[in-house]
Formats: structure tokens, sequence, C-alpha cells
């Protein structure tokens, strides 16, 4: 399930990402960006650096599996039906983990995926991971996991979202 804690948005600057109720929406791929932007402020590791998962086949709405506590995360693209393919460095944590499927609170469960990613300062190598997704149903947009990650040089581990 998407975090709950969205309570408070500072500067309100980002792009057109709105509240409703508890939650995020927004408008475009785009708007998991702002949103990871706003929460990894809450996390303390700011999240600089981004990547936007896209099928091979082009496709950019997958179903998702997550495991937070392992820092595993996999896709499966809607369009092709492929193989899930294990996000970042997922595949090196596969077998301790248990994923389970996300569902968005309106009870669709195909998703947009942004990740972002924290660095150590002064380095290429990351410190903490953001995982993004917005509903392309119903718009809402939020991190559905963030975990330490220490993958060394981020655009490698970026290239494999
Ligand atoms: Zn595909
Ligand atoms: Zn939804």
């Amino acid at each position: 399930m998407p975090h709950g804690r969205l309570p408070f948005y500072p500067f309100g600057a980002v792009m057109t990402l709105k509240k409703r109720d508890e939650w995020w929406y927004g408008d475009s791929q785009q708007d998991i960006r702002g949103e990871i932007t706003r929460y990894s402020k809450s996390v303390g590791y700011l999240a600089e650096h981004f990547a936007d998962a896209v099928c091979a086949c082009g496709g950019k709405a997958f179903w998702l599996l997550l495991d937070e506590a392992a820092g595993v995360a996999s896709r499966i693209c809607v369009a092709c039906e492929s193989e899930a393919h294990p996000i970042g460095d997922s595949e090196d944590f596969m077998d301790e983990a248990d994923e389970e499927e996300c569902v968005c609170p309106c009870g669709e469960d195909v998703f947009e995926v942004t990740v972002g990613v924290s660095l150590y300062d002064g380095s290429e190598d990351v410190r903490w991971l953001y995982f993004g997704c917005r509903c392309v149903a119903c718009g809402l947009t939020a991190v559905y996991g963030d975990w330490k990650n220490e993958y060394i040089g981020y655009r490698e581990l970026l290239k494999r979202v």
C-alpha cells in the first residue's frame, strides 16, 4: 500500500500534483518525480536522480510486485505480458524476497513507475532508493516503497529500472 504520510506539502511548486483526501493525484508520469522529491525530503535523503520504467516493447504500464523489506520490486508489462523484470538490483536479493502485488486504493493494479535515488555526498554511489508509482486508472501517485540501497554507480542501477 502507498505510504500515508502526506499531510504536508511545503512549497506547492511541484507541477500538477493535486491532493484529494489523503492522497496525491498526478496527471502524468512526470508527477511521480515530484512526489518522490517531496517524500524524500521527509525521509532526509533527497532524491536527485530518476529513471522511468519502460519495457523493451515501449510499454510504460505495469503490474507490480514488491517486497519493501527485502528491497525487491519487479514489473510485468501490461502491453506484452513478458516475463517479470526485476527493477534495479532486485535480482540480487530475490532469494530472500516474498513479493506481493501492488494494488491502488481505487482497486486497480496497473501503474507507471519511476525510481529515484539519493546518493552519498560527493559520490556516484547510491544511498537510498524510492519506488514511485502512478495508477493509470485514477492518477493516485505515491511512493510505494523506499529502502537503503548501496549500489555502486547510480547510472548503472537506473539503467535497470
Ligand atoms: Zn512490454
Ligand atoms: Zn487508482
